[in-house]
């Protein structure tokens, strides 16, 4: 059972959801990512990409999901930039490569991009692991010299956090709500992720923890505790130090899918063998 719903953690209500005048400029930039938060993105079931789309969000700039591509929309996005300077929002995607040559957007370096789009930008939100803490990009020997978004990011933009390989959509969706509705970026723990998404392990919240109090364990996938929906932590299951809603949400995500948290919301976990589901004795 959910916890919390998506419109209590953002502090929305029925009526608020009514007025549709005006939409939140997004300016979504990718630099070393797979376009895995930009799928996020798009798959919110509750409140629907589509429905946000129309009425509250208006993504103005993609190198994805835009419309145009080449010219046009570069163009369309120094405009926007323009217009609507210190009101609207930069989406970052991937790791921050450490050096001009690693990754160039129609022909400019997405290093020189972020800067160029984070100084008037009311806020910067970093979706996904790698561009919130350097993510795969950063793992193991880190060639590109990735970093996370606030290497680059002006002291004096605020910027939050929302990592996940890739996030949940709705808080993706959630997130950006609450900047739009609110006219800011929603209440930040110490590591800058959104609060309320972010406030408890997966593992307080899962649906199997009662079967962890229990200590009923699945000892495989394919075990009788497993059929039974045992707790998955002598799998491996990353969930007692993953800080994510998933569960909270009631969203049906890894451990509803029958597979243990890999704990993709936290720094680093690329290195930490979470893929390897190594056993706990
Ligand atoms: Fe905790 Fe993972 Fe077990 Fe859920 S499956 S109760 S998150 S250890």
């Amino acid at each position: 059972m959910p916890q919390y719903s998506w419109l209590e953690a953002i502090e929305v209500t029925d009526e608020m959801l009514q007025q549709t005048d005006t939409r939140l400029p997004v300016i979504w930039i990718s630099a070393l990512d797979c376009t895995g938060c930009k799928e996020a993105f798009t798959r919110s079931f509750e409140p629907s990409t589509l429905d946000t789309m129309l009425n509250f969000i208006s993504l103005e700039y993609s190198e994805l999901l835009s419309a145009a591509g080449g010219y046009q929309v570069e163009e369309h996005k120094e405009t926007i930039l323009e217009k609507y300077k210190g009101q609207y929002v930069l989406a970052v995607e991937g790791g921050i490569p450490g050096s001009d040559e690693f990754l160039m957007i129609a022909g400019k370096s997405v290093r020189e991009e972020i800067i160029h789009a984070a100084k008037h930008a009311k806020a910067v939100i970093a979706f996904g692991s790698c561009s919130a803490w350097g993510g795969i990009s950063a793992a193991g020997l880190n060639p590109t010299h990735s970093a996370d978004i606030r290497s680059i990011v002006p002291e004096d933009v605020p910027v939050a956090l929302v990592p996940g390989c890739p996030p949940i959509p709705e808080v993706i969706i959630g997130t950006l709500l609450h900047v739009h509705f609110h006219g800011e970026l929603p209440e930040l723990d110490k590591k800058l992720r959104p609060k309320k998404f972010y406030q408890t392990t997966v593992h307080l919240t899962c649906h199997r923890k009662p079967f962890f109090d229990q200590k009923l364990f699945a000892e495989s996938y394919d075990d009788e505790g497993a059929r039974k929906g045992y707790c998955l932590f002598k799998l491996g299951c990353k969930g007692p130090t993953a800080f994510n809603s998933c569960e909270a949400l009631g969203l049906d995500r890894c451990i509803s899918a029958g597979f243990t948290c890999i704990g993709c919301s936290e720094k680093g976990f690329w290195d930490k063998g979470s893929f390897t589901g190594k056993k706990k004795k």
